[in-house]
């Protein structure tokens, strides 16, 4: 049922913040793509960014690939496709935002799914800086997504006007730092911790939530140095922490050992040491980190996505508070889960593409509904949507 037919007296603010992103959905792809040449529209239906599926945390954007920051511990120069020195990415703004709005995983608005920049580069390399500000502005302009980027890079006076004109709610800056005595051998060509601090610093007092992104801690060596990396941090203004492990592989652990980097203790946390990328064992140290910043009072989050929802002030997009990943954070998701009727979730489930829906079920932490064309891309879309579990019974 279209919303007209439905009738805005009957909706409360949530579920009309729902219909605008399935609204938004519906019609974003023509409305990009009206008047784009042919050649551009293929080139953006046919991108990775129109068909991925979203990873933990959000969907992973590139505005570059590749990164020549030679940090020890990064699995970026050993990846197939981002090998080599960091490249823009070849599609066009527009292309880009037509991709995604092409993308059936992809809810858009501020609602809509977390964008993530920085998995495969530096978004700030200075040679990439310039398209992700284009990508950044057309993605809050054109699709609305609340975006977050990770960095240690120290961006022009021209990009930090950028900065000063974008709407802060919906941006989450990550500023790397893993240490702040160790970093010439860890990460040799990256700006100095003094410089990143200062980056965040000035994005904190433009208004952002800006998080610290404490990740990898690398037991045995950065461990050693969390009470002076969270003391530096806060003396920045900065308050949030998220933490994350270390992922290794035989070329990480060659590469730490020959800079230098003692690696008994991560070697003793790590299942199996190979060409693929495990993560040590590091619950106890990411404890730690949670008990160090609450004598500080800043607040601890475990995922990089829980920075975006308080950023942004929705529920997280992967229902940490229902999946034991939640800390605590003054989000509080729980209370911002919209109000729903069976009636609602089932027109809302018909306009996001569900087939003959029928029993909607809905409770606080998951809706359950018979449809005649389930698929895991429904799925995710009516969970994002409804921010809850969604079981299609059959
Ligand atoms: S800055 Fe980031 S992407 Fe670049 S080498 Fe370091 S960890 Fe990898
Ligand atoms: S309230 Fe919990 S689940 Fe929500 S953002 Fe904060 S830590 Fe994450």
């Amino acid at each position: 049922m279209a919303r007209e037919e439905k009738g805005a007296s009957e909706m409360t603010p949530t579920t009309r913040v729902l219909w605008d992103a399935v609204e938004w959905m519906c019609k974003a792809r023509e409305e990009i793509g009206e008047g784009m040449d042919e050649t551009s529209t293929k080139r953006a239906l046919k991108d990775y960014h129109a068909r991925r599926r979203p990873r933990h945390c959000g969907m992973t954007v590139h505005s570059g690939i590749g990164c020549d920051n030679k940090c020890v511990y990064c699995y970026v120069p050993e990846m197939r496709f981002t090998a080599g020195v960091p490249r823009s990415y070849p599609l066009s703004p527009r292309e880009f935002a037509l991709a995604l709005a092409s993308n059936p995983w992809i809810l858009p608005t501020r609602w809509g799914t977390f964008l993530a920049f920085g998995s495969v580069a530096d978004p700030f390399h200075p040679l990439l800086a310039e398209k992700t500000v284009d990508y950044m502005r057309v993605a809050k302009a054109v699709l609305g997504n609340p975006i977050q980027f990770s960095t240690k890079m120290t961006p022009t006076q021209q990009h930090m006007s950028f900065f000063e004109n974008l709407p802060r709610e919906g941006v989450s800056p990550l500023v790397t730092l893993v240490t702040v005595k160790r970093h010439r051998a860890l990460e040799p060509k990256a700006p100095s911790p003094s410089q990143r601090l200062e980056f965040a610093e000035k994005l904190s007092k433009m208004g952002y939530r800006v998080a610290l992104f404490l990740r990898p801690i690398i037991p045995g060596v950065t461990d050693r140095e969390i009470s002076d990396i969270l003391d530096e941090a806060k003396s920045h203004s900065v308050d949030v922490v998220v933490a994350g492990s270390l992922r290794i592989t035989e070329n990480i652990v060659e590469r730490m050992r020959a800079s230098g980097i003692a690696i008994n203790e991560v070697l003793k946390r790590a299942k199996r040491v190979s060409k693929r990328q495990t993560p040590i064992y590091s619950r106890d140290l990411k404890k730690m980190v949670a008990r160090e910043c609450e004598k500080r009072d800043m607040v601890y989050l475990d995922s990089a996505c829980c920075a975006t929802a308080l950023a942004t002030e929705v529920p997280c997009i992967e229902l940490c508070w229902l999946v034991g990943r939640c800390t605590g954070c003054p989000n509080k998701c729980y209370e911002k889960v919209p109000e729903l009727s069976s009636s609602e979730a089932k027109e809302l489930l018909a306009a996001i593409g569900c087939e003959e829906v029928s029993k909607v079920e809905v409770a606080s932490d998951t809706v359950r509904t018979r449809i005649a064309n389930p698929s895991p891309q429904l799925a995710y879309l009516a969970k994002t949507l409804f921010r809850r579990n969604v079981v299609f019974e059959k």
